[in-house]
């Protein structure tokens, strides 16, 4: 009897956990996924959410000092230290997107490099098609000469080939 409850207990609590795995497995991979690309953003919103807390915090201050329950060394003081948290934070969410932008810069900088790369290569082929070989002797020949015309000595296989 007692058994039978141990192991419909313990059949229960294998379907339960069976049943819920997946749903406690999932989650991990897929928030990994979508923190990576999002994790700055994440960082800029937080960020922002303390700035805008300590703005306001700054405001409020503003008000009890205008209503006079503060006093002016209390007000100078304060307002001072939050208006240091609220400008650094916006400084380092100034960091954060500039630091974004030199990412992005830093691709397109990679791309135009890339296609600048590309692109002289077709001029030096060009370039190359239209030189005679030039002989050692210093020669320039015909594009189709196999042998120099002035000294008779046999052009590089490249230059024949052009
Ligand atoms: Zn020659």
């Amino acid at each position: 009897m007692s058994l039978a409850l141990v192991l419909g207990a313990l059949l229960a609590i294998g379907c339960v956990v069976a049943v819920a795995l997946p749903y406690l497995r999932d989650p991990a991979p897929a928030d990994d996924r979508l923190d990576r690309p999002g994790e700055l953003e994440q960082r800029q919103l937080e960020l922002s959410e303390v700035r805008d807390r300590a703005l306001a915090a700054l405001k409020e201050l503003e008000f009890d000092r205008a209503m006079g329950k503060l006093s002016a060394k209390d007000f100078d003081e304060m307002s001072a230290r939050l208006r240091t948290r609220a400008l650094s934070l916006m400084r380092q969410l100034d960091a954060d997107a500039t630091g974004y932008r030199a990412v992005i810069e830093q691709e397109l900088a990679r791309r135009v490099r890339e296609s600048a790369h590309a692109a002289p290569e077709r001029p030096s082929t060009a370039a190359g098609v239209s030189t005679a070989p030039a002989c050692v002797c210093g020669t320039a020949n015909d594009p189709d000469a196999v042998f120099c015309k002035r000294c008779g000595a046999r052009l590089s296989a490249e230059g024949a080939r052009a």
